[in-house]
């Protein structure tokens, strides 16, 4: 059997039922790979349904506002991925009438479709023959063949571009596709893979297993210290049950969406950590979040709308508004602020 046969033959044996497999449709098919970048399965999936629900055809995300599509991505983090699922789909609308098109190089100069993206929607829906490389599949193949260049490196991909190309199955790279990342997902996991329990179907060619090397394939690069980005907010609760947001500038992380006042002496993301004393104003608590790019810590204060003026302050800010806790659930907020709020049952 050849490395192909191998690997479709498990992966008909082993393939988990997920509602984005064994279709053609290429604008699910984009939209559950948009979703399950840099997010779980279980985590993703609700998500994907919701998405689907709401915008059963690519025309119905394009026609929706940047403010809905947020709101329905709250909680998945990199809202990048989500303006660019907006920007992608107004632009499959307008230029191809709501079709995707069938062309690797098409697909990848829309907005937030990368090479690798663009080669599983080619391959999924098209069955077009474009290797998908992603971490599972890096992982898998680094094992197999043995290559000690850093997993991220661009000579580390070329290299496994270059073995997926001679080992892809030319009549089905769409099955091929699926059946390696699912392998790596699955079977040539981080810790634990199958060759732990015999079980591996390429033990007996693995060039990791013979040398013992399972453990140290791929090989990591040293990771540089996280920059370290610090918020001070205000929660300032107000009269006729309200409170204040601040809406995003259009220039950050988290553009578009919603979160608290920042506290007046500390308004940019970089501000160093303060100390607030002043009377009117008491410190709650703090938090941290890791994302992929930067450290953040959040400093949560409570403050009286009535104290020295806060009120006046607030309104004569472009960006802060005023709104009702009960209509909170139509604004898109970062994952913390939006656990915050939830622990201390404003939502
Ligand atoms: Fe991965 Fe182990 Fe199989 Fe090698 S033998 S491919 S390390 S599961």
């Amino acid at each position: 059997m050849t490395f192909s046969e191998q690997l479709i033959n498990w992966y008909g044996q082993n393939q988990r039922s997920l509602p984005w497999r064994n279709i053609q449709d290429p604008y699910r098919i984009w939209l559950s790979e948009i979703i399950l970048q840099q997010t779980r399965v279980n985590q993703g999936l609700p998500y994907y349904q919701r998405f689907v629900e709401r915008f059963p055809k690519v025309g119905d995300l394009a026609s929706a506002s940047e403010k809905e599509v947020l709101a329905l991505w709250q909680g998945l983090g990199y809202y990048s991925r989500a303006r660019n699922l907006h920007a992608a789909a107004k632009i499959v609308q307008k230029e191809y009438g709501g079709v995707f098109p069938a062309d690797y190089e098409k697909i990848k100069a829309l907005p937030g479709i990368g090479a690798y993206t663009a080669a599983a929607v080619a391959s999924f829906a098209f069955n077009l023959c474009h290797p998908v490389i992603d971490g599972n599949v890096i992982r898998f193949i680094c094992r197999l063949d043995g290559i000690y260049e850093p997993a991220q490196s661009a000579l580390c991909k070329k290299t496994i571009e270059k073995t997926l190309y001679e080992r892809i199955d030319r009549q089905n790279p769409g099955v091929f596709n699926q059946a390696i990342m699912e392998f790596g997902a699955l079977a040539c996991t981080p810790l634990n893979p199958l060759c732990g329990q015999g079980q591996c179907p390429f033990q007996s060619v693995c060039h990791a297993f013979e040398h013992g090397a399972v453990a140290h394939l791929p090989v990591k690069e040293k990771k540089k210290p996280l920059p370290v980005w610090q918020l001070h907010y205000m929660l300032v609760l107000d009269q006729d049950d309200t409170l204040w947001l601040h809406k995003r500038g259009y220039n950050d992380l988290w553009r578009g969406m919603y979160d608290l006042p920042l506290l007046p002496q500390s308004p940019s993301l970089e501000a160093p950590p303060a100390v607030c004393d002043a009377e009117g104003i008491s410190f709650l608590e703090h938090r941290t979040q890791t994302l992929s790019h930067r450290r953040l810590h959040f400093y949560f204060y409570k403050a009286d709308a009535g104290t020295f003026g806060l009120r006046k302050y607030l309104e004569s800010q472009k960006d802060c508004l005023r709104v009702k806790k009960n209509l909170l659930s139509e604004y898109a907020f970062p994952v913390s602020v939006r656990r915050f709020l939830e622990d201390i049952h404003i939502f």
